[in-house]
């Protein structure tokens, strides 16, 4: 029989594992596949804390269903009867912009109307068709935005969302690495988005009737997004986005082994060994290391030294989510929305705030509303060291000056992360490049996770299941038969 370790349970490493042992059994190979966690826990950055009735994400808050991995994925699981989109209220986003909360349009026709740019920002954003070439193959976001939308763009809508996503900094991180579909939206206009979006408008009507239809037939459609956020519902579960980690853990049952650190991978005659840091080894035909950037270049040190270079080189940033709980009725603000994100230059603690109670049932006890602030970030990492007196007493001041919160909040939870959003900086994609090009050497060692093409659940499922597929393909072709 064959085997696999998996290295890492979090939603990358849980769901290669889950995906190495279907594809396995489809091909008709017998696999056994062990997968090694160096916490206690499963699930990684997912953690959904049921705590005094409410329940509160510690990072992510649910998925986007307009891709189709983690819907799959719940299909495969057969919990997909257990999904729980996001209200329609949700669809409303705000941004905090010289003083007051504005909403943002959902149209390009919205943002015309609306007084969320200056008329020279917009002026600026019209001439996008117009917009000159890159002069590097791999620019930051910062100066795409530029190019294509101006500076007014990109310091109250572009920036602001970069920071909600990856808690990162536009002037370092790379848009092709980071959004990859702004650059083939490029590519496709010729130079222009909107000569891009134009083109696809035509075919959108021809699209909007085949996803009728297909809806019709009960099939699932996956919806374009618009101005105001990305496309698609955010998704979870009644229980939290946990349930779905926590579903796949159930699946690997007694070859899940909590508290087991890998520390090293070596080759051995046959596959490879990974070595435990406390005690143990675990010798394997192919192993898939879906653990984080800087834990992978521990492991991978002793068989490639400059394989771990680079990976040491993916940097992560610090955040803290601060959760407040309030008695609803103290609360004037009538929270129909997603919630808020501030731009920088307004000069608060908190990046944003999320109105999660609104969002989704379940999320709050009747009669009470669940904020959640986000601290830190790429721009701002020594915010998220504070001490909890200081990050609460931040977050109260925040919270009072931008949504008129005078209340104390009648329950506070703080989930900090050290090392929580990978960072895909200018030259990313070729450090990649280079990751991939020396592991051909180690045929049967994959690598996964979102230190490489997305952060987003979805696509640290998409990512796991092709490890998955290239493990077993492996695997298979390793096969006497
Ligand atoms: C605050 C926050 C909010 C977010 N919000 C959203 C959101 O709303 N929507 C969305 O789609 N995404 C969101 N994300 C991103 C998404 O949650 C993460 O990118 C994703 O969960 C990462 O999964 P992963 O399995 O790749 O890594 P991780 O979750 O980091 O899992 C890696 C696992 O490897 C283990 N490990 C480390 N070293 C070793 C070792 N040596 N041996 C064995 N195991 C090891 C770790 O303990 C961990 O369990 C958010 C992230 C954060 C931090």
């Amino acid at each position: 029989m064959k085997s696999v370790a998996v290295i890492g349970a979090g939603i990358s490493g849980l769901t290669a594992a889950f995906y190495v042992r279907k594809f396995a059994q489809e091909a008709g190979e017998e696999v056994d596949v062990t997968l090694l966690e160096a916490s206690n826990r499963t699930g990684g950055k997912i953690r959904s804390e049921h705590y005094k009735g409410y329940v509160i994400e510690a990072g992510s808050n649910g998925f986007l269903d307009n891709k189709p991995w983690t819907l799959e994925l719940c299909d495969d699981l057969g919990i997909s009867s257990r999904l729980m989109p996001s209200k329609d209220i949700a669809r409303r986003r705000f941004i905090y912009l010289d003083g007051r909360l504005r909403e943002l349009p959902a149209s390009a026709v919205g943002f015309l109307f609306s007084d969320i740019l200056s008329w020279k920002g917009k002026l600026r954003m019209a001439l996008e068709p117009f917009t000159k070439p890159a002069k590097e193959e791999d620019e930051t976001i910062a100066s795409f935005v530029r190019r294509h939308l101006g500076e007014e763009a990109l310091r109250k809508l572009v920036a602001p969302m970069v920071s909600g996503v990856f808690a990162g900094d536009p002037y370092k991180m790379s848009l092709k690495s980071a959004f990859p579909v702004m650059a083939a939206l490029e590519k496709e206009g010729n130079g222009s988005l909107m000569r891009a979006a134009l083109k696809r408008m035509k075919k959108a009507k021809e699209m909007k009737k085949k996803l009728a239809e297909l809806e019709k037939q009960g099939k699932r459609v996956y919806k374009p997004g618009s101005a105001a956020g990305p496309g698609g519902v955010l998704t979870s579960f009644p229980e939290g986005i946990e349930y779905l980690t926590q579903t796949l853990a159930s699946r690997l049952e007694d070859k899940l082994l909590l508290g087991k650190e890998a520390a090293s991978i070596e080759r051995s005659e046959d596959g490879y060994v990974v070595h435990l840091a406390k005690r143990g080894s675990v010798a394997c035909d192919a192993v898939v290391v879906a653990a984080p950037a800087y834990a992978a270049a521990s492991m991978l040190e002793s068989l490639d030294a400059k394989v771990a270079e680079e990976l040491r080189g993916i940097p992560y940033t610090k955040l803290a989510v601060v959760a407040f709980g309030y008695e609803r009725s103290e609360i004037k603000h009538d929270l129909n929305g997603f919630g808020f994100l501030v731009p920088h230059e307004e000069g608060k603690t908190i990046l944003g705030c999320l109105w999660d109670s609104s969002m989704f049932d379940h999320r709050a006890p009747e009669g009470k509303a669940l904020l959640r602030m986000m601290v830190g970030g790429a721009r701002a990492e020594e915010k998220a060291l504070l001490s909890d007196e200081e990050l609460i007493e931040a977050c109260r001041r925040d919270l009072r000056d931008t949504m008129g919160i005078d209340a104390e909040p009648e329950m506070v939870r703080i989930y900090r992360h050290q090392r929580a959003i990978p960072q895909y900086l200018v030259g990313h994609a070729a450090r990649l490049e280079r990751i991939e090009a020396r592991l051909r050497d180690f045929p049967g060692v994959v690598l996964t996770g979102n230190a490489y093409r997305g952060v987003g659940i979805n696509d640290c499922v998409r990512q796991a299941k092709e490890a998955a597929k290239r493990v077993v393909e492996f695997i298979t072709k390793k096969s006497p038969n």
